[in-house]
């Protein structure tokens, strides 16, 4: 047994809390393992929940993100999290650690880019908690969604030979933040703001989310947060299966490529492995992905990307010119970098 946390890893930690101590959940329930757990909820729906916390000096930083952006991140993450499982938000909590030295004017930004999110979405606040912190301000968010039952998507239903699509290209927000920690990269303004507004303000995938998932199109599903290739593993993990992934087929945009060039970076190191897309990641069989990419063009008038395809020998390998081979960097993880 490791005995400090940076050895356990984020994934580690969970596994404590998952494996053992708790009485099992009721059958048709689903916990610890994906985007949200899932409920039983009144006939013909499940319920949805979801959790996220930021925390001062790890997720954001008093004189960084300006806390209007915060407030609408901190709820539009845990928006990407029930788009992934198909469902529509119902209604949110709040819990609040703030020191005594928070300017009443940073809550009050935080508040209304929560409201402005919370509107756009049409999502009440019906709780939460406040309490003092000591030093750093830590902010949880909670939400509940629903889901038509039976039509919830897990990131464990993937099948060797589905098809892997994308939702949309990933890497600008990684380049956002790229951006945010050396300024000295050299864009014109309106690319620099365009990959800013990428980290700071990303689009759930929510209409695309409940698509694949009244269609019965995807087998399984997850947002990207930590990474294509780190989520792309989780959905592995819990398949038991693996994937190929051919790098040719990975979307890079024009503004993503004009970053990688600036930052002499190479544009696929944030398409694979940069965090916080919140793009939707899916797999679906192979004989139904064209009646995908064609809903989602016709229905919400956008291009899914498919990027490779589930195997049946565990783990991810990356193809260019026909030759495969491992990753060598698979994303972020909290304690563990
Ligand atoms: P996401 O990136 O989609 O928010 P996470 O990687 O944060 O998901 O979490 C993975 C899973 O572990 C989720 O099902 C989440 O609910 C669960 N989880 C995370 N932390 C804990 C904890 N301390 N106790 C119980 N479950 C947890
Ligand atoms: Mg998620």
């Amino acid at each position: 047994m490791v005995d400090n946390l940076e050895e356990l890893g984020e994934f580690g930690i969970i596994d404590l809390f998952r494996k053992s101590g708790f009485p099992p959940p009721e059958d048709a329930w689903a916990g610890i393992g994906d985007d949200c757990a899932v409920l039983e909820g009144p006939p013909g729906e499940r319920i949805l929940v979801t959790t996220d916390m930021l925390l001062e000096g790890v997720h954001f930083l008093r004189g960084g993100t300006g806390p209007y952006l915060l407030g609408w991140k901190s709820l539009a993450v845990n928006l990407s999290d029930l788009a992934a499982m198909g469902g529509r938000p119902w209604a949110a909590f709040l819990a609040l650690g703030l020191p005594r030295d928070l300017p009443v004017s940073y809550l009050e930004d935080f508040r209304k880019g929560l409201a402005d999110c919370a509107a756009r979405y049409g999502i009440p606040l019906l709780g939460g908690d406040t309490t003092a912190a000591r030093k750093d301000a830590a902010l949880c968010l909670t939400l509940l969604g629903r889901v038509p039952a039976g039509r919830e998507v897990y990131r464990s239903g993937a099948d060797p030979g589905d098809r892997i699509l994308l939702g949309r290209p990933t890497g600008e927000s990684a380049a956002g933040l790229a951006l945010v920690l050396d300024p000295s990269i050299d864009l014109p303004d309106p690319d620099r703001e365009a990959l800013l507004l990428a980290h700071n303000k990303p689009e759930p995938q929510l209409d695309l989310g409940a698509l694949l998932s009244l269609g019965g199109l995807a087998t399984a599903m997850i947002d990207i947060s930590d990474g294509l290739l780190r989520d792309l593993g989780h959905i592995c993990e819990e398949s038991q299966a693996g994937a190929r992934v051919e790098l040719e087929k990975v979307p890079v945009t024009p503004l993503l490529a004009r970053f990688a060039a600036a930052a002499k970076k190479d544009p696929l190191d944030p398409a694979l492995a940069g965090g916080e897309d919140y793009a939707l990641l899916f797999c679906v069989p192979p004989q139904r992905e064209e009646e995908a990419l064609e809903a989602a063009r016709r229905d919400l008038g956008i291009r899914l990307h498919p990027i490779g395809t589930v195997t049946d020998d565990p783990g991810i390998l990356l193809g260019r010119n026909g030759e495969w081979r491992k990753p060598d960097r698979t994303g972020y993880t909290h304690f563990r970098t």
